[in-house]
């Protein structure tokens, strides 16, 4: 990890050309790669040598970039894919195996939550979700024998709520586990959760990082500090010899720096190959070459637009942690000083009729699923993604029908407040 500052990661990490060289990442638009012998590709094969020989495994474009999302978070290694949900699933499944179980923040983004709760339930393993508001003590209750690890995110897309990440990393090390954050929405530029004992970080590169909503990734980062050895009736996978690679140990190996990642690219993705396209991982660079400035700005935009919302008489309610007013303010100031995102969501007075209204008359800001890139959205869950619920059903899942999430892009904020307050006049 280097000392820079993470202004200048964003900017400069991951990649240093030699005399002569290409000054911005070359893409490797390559899906294999030439070696003189057979004997020097066999060394690749058995792990002997590193190196590179099909896309599928790895390729130099990604894994500049995936060596500059690592030095970023402060890991030791990490690894591009072809999607955060392809991220989250090998995050998981690479330490809990059929038969394993593990603990989850209900509040969490809604793919990654079915992916738990019902592709991976068929797999054969359970997850318990736990209220990341829980006290130590809930979460101590809800470990069992064959718990293998605790996961949660930062800021939850799209609850808006602040995790305890030194609460959760607190539990889940006394029960000889790591802890797991998707950090998609502050990015390492608002919070570095490693440094509040997160074992292992991911992401959606698809929103913010790439931020201009033009290539769907993900990554996972490992921080190198959970000693999987000392833990080896757990993680049989890290600590025992694994037969599809001449009996590799993979914590043994590449030691607790590189053990974990180098088993999830030798293994999940030879066998599932999400592996993301190298002019995919070249466009997330852009983006995190700026990223550092942007973030700033979502975050001034987010707040400005917020205040704006709560001094507002036809809005009835509204949920932004940096709001002095939120219940998360107190635990937002503390993991991220520099602001969350800005991601806003609120109730519109008159409830799933009002913002209906509201919707149909912004003129700016547009109507997407999508959050976190350059351009303002916004988003009514009981009228798109979530109109198949009925009113109780929005209530127990935290979308009440009046709600509406609003992604605030790198626009003027006074562009931006303009033209919420017209759409909110046509409310009567
Ligand atoms: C969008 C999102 C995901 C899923 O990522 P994709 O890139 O869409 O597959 C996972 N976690 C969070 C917090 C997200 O916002």
């Amino acid at each position: 990890m280097s000392n820079y500052k993470i202004e200048t990661k964003c900017v400069q990490s991951g990649y240093t050309p030699g005399n002569g060289e290409p000054r911005q990442i070359p893409i490797y638009q390559s899906t294999t790669f030439k070696y003189d012998t057979s004997e020097d590709m066999g060394k690749l094969f058995d792990l002997e040598a590193s190196g590179y020989f099909y896309t599928r495994l790895q390729n130099p474009t990604s894994d500049y970039v995936a060596a500059k999302i690592c030095d970023m978070e402060g890991g030791t290694a990490a690894m591009l894919l072809s999607s955060g949900q392809a991220a989250n699933f090998y995050a998981t499944f690479n330490i809990c195996e059929t038969g394993g179980h593990f603990i989850a923040s209900s509040a969490i983004y809604g793919g990654t939550y079915n992916l738990f709760a019902v592709t991976m339930k068929k797999m054969g393993i359970d997850v318990t979700f736990v209220d990341p508001d829980c006290t130590e003590e809930e979460l101590h209750a809800a470990f069992r024998e064959n718990t293998k690890l605790v996961f949660g995110e930062t800021v939850a897309n799209p609850a808006l709520k602040v995790l305890d990440i030194e609460k959760f990393a607190r539990v889940a090390h006394a029960h000889g586990v790591p802890l797991i954050i998707d950090n998609t929405f502050p990015t390492p530029v608002n919070c570095r959760p490693i440094e509040w004992g997160a074992d292992i970080v991911t992401h959606s590169t698809t929103k913010y990082m790439d931020g201009h909503g033009a290539a769907v990734g993900g990554v996972i980062v490992d921080s190198g500090k959970f000693d999987w050895l000392a833990h080896k009736e757990k993680y049989p996978g890290l600590c025992t010899p694994d037969d599809s690679y001449h009996g590799i140990t993979y914590a043994e190996k590449f030691g607790l720096e590189g053990g974990y990642i180098t088993k999830a690219t030798a293994q999940l993705m030879r066998d599932f190959g999400s592996t993301p396209a190298p002019q995919n991982a070249y466009l997330l660079n852009l983006g995190l070459e700026s990223l550092h400035v942007r973030m700033k700005r979502h975050c001034e935009n987010g707040l400005a637009v917020a205040k704006f919302l709560e001094s507002n008489d036809k809005i009835a309610w509204v949920n932004y942690a940096d709001l002095e007013s939120s219940k998360y303010y107190e635990t937002a100031k503390k993991y991220m000083p520099n602001g969350t995102c800005g991601v806003v969501s609120f109730g519109v007075k008159g409830g799933r009729k009002a913002a209906e209204t509201f919707m149909k008359n912004l003129k700016l800001i547009a109507i997407e699923t999508h959050v976190a890139d350059a351009r303002s959205c916004c988003l009514h869950p009981a009228n798109s993604t979530h109109r198949q619920m009925s009113e109780e059903e929005l209530i127990a899942a935290g979308v009440p029908s009046d709600l509406v999430r609003l992604s605030c892009g790198l626009e003027s904020s006074e562009d931006l407040i303009a033209d919420i307050a017209q759409a909110l006049s046509f409310i009567e």
